[in-house]
């Protein structure tokens, strides 16, 4: 049973195991949002797999489309070999790209896992420009594997030049908080914010602008640039739509191939099919996972073809072929596509925000909320603690601690991320309703009353 499991576990698991800690479930059946565990209790779950559950779990399309393959007698492990199962699949990614990439694109399948297709970009951009220096951003989340985690946020790498992305609220050039207020809750959908968000947006595109046109930086030109539309596990920071053109057009001017990384924002999950196509750029590579595998393992990148000058097994792995879990995906996408899943999560998305703003106006806690489509994130702080250079008091991270076992008492699941762990993060799948779109909210407005009672 749950305790006894939960017990076995604990003691022979790695110490390295992390949602596990804070979400003490044993999942054993899963629906669309709901989750039930060994104990009976059924949980709302906001984090759908880390943002992969697209359709929710356990999906009747997804479960169809993977029956289908296995009562098809078809090989299950066939390492890159075409198939028609792989044929559906990228015929269906294609189909939703920008014309660029679906005219002129080439997809690599790549290992498992989100850590595999951004190993598999930076090869690609190394090779292709015979350059070996990256630009990556503050807050960046790649994947675990040695180059990925080079260009996440914490990491320090020496080829690795860090760029400050535009977080408005915690704007690195102290534009935040009050005043010229970088996205306080109260100001963000004010002109101020506004201002103060494209203020900072704008230093951050002359940062990078500087480093690479500046002989005096001493930076040498990069492989390529990697970013992410919005930041996930940074905190839910989505970048304004004028800063990715701005970083579009100086990584096109100076030859640097830009590499978005869509693991997380894919999909729909943004308000959009790929986050890319709010601002219409185009990268040279993009990066995809999670919910292409319609919850299981996929991870592919799609580039454009001029760089597509890697020797063949350049970039191997022996689970490229996951039949199964190109069926989900093909399944996924074309549910997403044809259900326009991606407009209800930018309409459902908004109200959720307005909603959370109203929230915020009553909790000195809440620093700020935002977010695109439903990728949703209130960044908890101490309202006395010092305010920063930032203009922002400090991250809420035993705060936000407390706000997720309080979620998981009303039976929500939500995960944590930002600076200090402070930030809550809805992923709802995209197939949530009005319903329990409301249910989730009326949790969370609980849990972070109890919080801080
Ligand atoms: N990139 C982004 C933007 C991510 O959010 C993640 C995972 N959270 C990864 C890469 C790594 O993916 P994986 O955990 O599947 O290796």
């Amino acid at each position: 049973d749950r305790e006894q499991i939960l017990r076995r576990q604990s003691l022979r698991e790695s110490g390295a195991r992390t949602y596990a800690r804070s979400l003490p479930i044993v999942p054993v059946r899963a629906r669309g949002l709901t989750i039930e565990g060994a104990d009976g209790r059924r949980y709302l779950d906001c984090l759908s797999g880390a943002g992969t559950l697209a359709l929710g779990h356990n999906h009747p399309v997804v479960l169809e489309a993977i029956r289908a393959v296995l009562d098809s007698g078809a090989p299950l492990h066939v390492l890159d070999l075409a198939t028609p199962v792989k044929d559906a699949f990228t015929t269906e990614l294609f189909a939703t790209l920008p014309r660029e990439l679906a005219e002129h694109g080439k997809v690599q399948f790549c290992g498992p896992a989100g850590t595999d297709a951004v190993e598999a970009a930076l090869t690609l951009v190394r090779t292709a420009t015979g350059r070996d220096g990256l630009m990556a951003f503050t807050g960046a989340y790649h994947g675990m594997t040695a180059g990925a985690l080079a260009a996440s946020g914490g990491a320090r790498d020496t080829s690795v030049t860090r760029l400050p992305y535009p977080y408005a609220y915690r704007c690195p050039f102290g534009t935040g908080g009050e005043g010229e207020g970088g996205g306080g809750v109260g100001q963000q959908a004010g002109s101020a914010g506004v201002h103060a968000a494209e203020h900072g947006a704008e230093l951050a595109a002359r940062w990078a602008e500087n480093v690479l046109t500046d002989p005096k930086s001493g930076v040498p030109r990069p492989a390529g640039m990697i970013l992410e539309p919005v930041q996930g596990e940074g905190g839910v920071i989505p970048a304004p739509d004028g800063w990715l053109r701005r970083m579009r057009e100086l990584t096109a001017a100076h030859d640097v191939p830009l590499v978005v990384d869509e693991v997380q924002t894919g999909v729909g999950r943004t308000g959009a099919f790929w986050a890319i196509d709010h601002s219409g750029i185009v990268p040279d590579v993009l990066v995809l996972s999670k919910a292409i595998g319609g919850s299981l393992p996929l991870a592919v990148i799609v580039y454009r073809e001029e760089l597509d000058t890697w020797r063949p097994g350049a970039h191997a792995g022996t689970f490229r072929g996951n039949q199964l879990a190109m069926a989900a995906g093909a399944a996924t996408l074309a549910y997403v596509r044809e259900n326009d899943l991606a407009a209800r999560a930018a309409e459902l998305g908004a109200r959720m925000l307005a909603r959370l703003r109203g929230l915020a106006a009553h909790h000195d806690c809440i620093g700020d909320v935002r977010g695109r489509g439903l990728m949703l994130g209130v960044e908890l702080v101490d309202p006395e603690g010092p305010v920063g250079p930032d203009g922002a008091p400090p991250p809420g991270s035993r705060l936000a601690a407390e706000v997720q076992q309080q979620c998981l008492d009303r039976g929500l699941i939500v995960e944590l991320g930002g600076r200090g762990s402070a930030v809550v993060r809805l992923l709802p799948p995209l197939t949530l309703t009005d319903e329990q779109a409301d249910a989730v909210l009326d949790r969370l407005a609980d849990a972070i009353a109890a919080a801080v009672r």
